[in-house]
């Protein structure tokens, strides 16, 4: 699959920059920079947002303008469900509340993680604290007008981040997405630049239940035909590369996000593995990890 491998960049000031909205979907959006932003669904019942940007100012700056331009200006905002407690991820959520009256979802572990998590003392600005207002867990399906969002496990990156999984349309067909919420394995030499905080056997508890939860994934996946799949971060998944693709795309050809089950397969494989080789560093045993023949 052509487009599965993800493209972590070195970000240069040009990936802040906040970038017009993008249509994926007939009812998914995305409003933000090429680094972070907010996953816009459109239900029968009102808009619901996917993760509040790393921008404090996401709001006024770069999300409002964004759905205006999409005309949906006049619409509720229901909710924005986090995929977990990193400041990249919630730090504009304070001012999307406070100006649209929407709930914030995250799940206990990671509400109580935006306090606790050194990772979210290390900015230089300062962030609200997004006032998480409903607790979410995996296993439930939330239900916004016509559309339903499935909450799945997702921890590892942090301990209760989250992955969503819902239906999308494309010109009326339908198509279900996995969005994978973490992406680092982090340990020891793999900590923001500093020593790892956690310990060793945090790191490695951590790098395996992360490679459980795509295991985890998979399933069901496969068991719900996810032909989608998305991170959080648009660089990490090659949304604004695809949703290019689909600007010169002619009436009757696919779009470009859809990866087909092998493709989400791919995605989730390349995390698992991952997973694993962090492991086997992060315990110091020196055995290269060696994923089985398929
Ligand atoms: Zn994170």
């Amino acid at each position: 699959m052509a487009n599965f491998k993800p493209n972590p960049v070195e970000p240069t000031p040009e990936y802040f920059k906040p970038q017009g909205p993008v249509k994926l979907f007939d009812d998914l959006f995305f409003v933000g920079n090429k680094l972070v932003g907010s996953w816009v669904i459109r239900t029968s019942a009102g808009l619901v947002l996917i993760e509040g940007s790393g921008e404090v100012d996401h709001w006024e700056n770069c999300l409002k303008p964004g759905l205006e331009e999409l005309g949906f200006g006049e619409e509720k905002i229901l909710a924005l469900l986090l995929t977990h407690g990193h400041f990249d991820h919630y730090a504009g959520c304070d001012h999307i509340r406070r100006a649209t009256g929407c709930d914030i979802c995250l799940s206990a572990a990671d509400t109580l993680y935006i306090t606790t998590g050194i990772e979210n003392w290390k900015h230089n600005v300062e962030i609200p604290n997004p006032h998480v207002t409903r607790i979410i867990e995996p296993g439930q399906d939330l239900v916004f007008g016509d559309h339903v969002i499935s909450v799945l496990d997702g921890s590892g990156h942090t301990p209760g981040c989250l992955n969503y999984s819902m239906e999308v349309h494309d010109d009326g067909e339908p198509h279900r997405f996995v969005m994978m919420g973490g992406y680092g394995i982090f340990g020891p030499g793999n900590f923001l630049g500093d020593e790892y905080p956690y310990g060793t056997e945090n790191a490695v508890g951590y790098a395996l239940k992360f490679a459980s939860c795509c295991v985890n994934t998979w399933e069901y996946a496969k068991r719900m035909h996810c032909d989608v799949f998305f991170n959080p971060h648009p660089h990490l998944c090659n949304m604004y590369e695809l949703a290019e693709e689909n600007q010169n795309r002619r009436p009757g050809e696919p779009n470009a996000f859809v990866v087909g089950e092998d493709g989400v397969r791919q995605w989730l494989l390349e995390r698992f593995d991952a997973c694993m080789e962090a492991a086997v560093k992060y315990t110091d045993i020196r055995m290269p990890y060696k994923r089985a023949e398929e």
